[in-house]
């Protein structure tokens, strides 16, 4: 099936209740527009660099997430691209990142990351600390916290991941409970392509897809 078949089945599947992005690492222009023309209404990137090469082709027809690392000296580029940043893991990126949207007369939507896998080399704050984070970054006059976003250690068996997700979960609900002024839980990212079905059964309501959309990465 070519991409907009797959969007198309995607989108169907998925509902209205949940938002599909589109991981769109190492996709040339084309293959993303085609994403976007197909009904896709974010697109996700890993890397700044990347997403300035797609962006011209695309624009604002979509909305653009940022997805990977994110380097504190990307971070300006990253404000004026990107709507929302899913990836905060700590204050210290946080103030960057508010430096830069003061700058840039912007707020800037983010998400915290969180590492429901505890692996010691991954991205994410831990889950017992991500109340402390949602609490520096809503002090941060041009951030709005809307959510939660995790990855989760790689797994074959899209069973396996489901702890992680019912983890993030958790967070996600007891940061709602907290009910922190200027702290908003909306959005709740997490799966991908072969976990994302797991993924929606235990609340997720964006849903990050690469592989299934394009095809496998070259
Ligand atoms: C690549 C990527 C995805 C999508 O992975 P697929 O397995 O290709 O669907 C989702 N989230 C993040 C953060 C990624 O880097």
């Amino acid at each position: 099936m070519g991409i907009a078949e797959n969007v198309k089945a995607i989108l169907a599947e998925l509902g209205p209740g949940v938002g599909l992005v589109a991981a769109a690492k190492t996709r040339s222009a084309a293959e993303v527009l085609q994403a976007v023309e197909a009904g896709v209404g974010i697109v996700g990137e890993n890397y700044v660099q990347e997403a300035a090469a797609v962006f011209p082709a695309v624009g604002r027809r979509a909305r653009w997430h940022f997805i990977g690392r994110l380097q504190k000296n990307k971070a300006k580029k990253a404000v004026e691209l990107f709507d929302l940043i899913e990836t905060v893991d700590s204050a210290a990126l946080g103030r960057e990142l508010d430096k830069r949207a003061a700058a840039a007369g912007k707020t800037m939507e983010v998400l915290i990351e969180v590492n429901s896998g505890r692996e010691p080399q991954k991205a994410g704050v831990l889950p017992e600390a991500a109340e402390a984070l949602a609490r520096e970054l809503a002090a941060l006059p041009r951030l709005r916290v809307l959510g939660v976003m995790t990855m989760g250690p790689f797994a074959g068996d899209p069973e396996d991941s489901r702890p992680y997700f019912a983890e993030t979960r958790r967070v996600f609900d007891a940061l709602r409970r907290a009910a922190i002024p200027g702290v908003e839980m909306r959005l709740l990212s997490m799966g991908m392509s072969h976990s994302w079905r797991v993924a929606v059964e235990e609340g997720s309501n964006l849903v990050r897809i690469g592989t299934a959309i394009f095809g496998p990465r070259p």
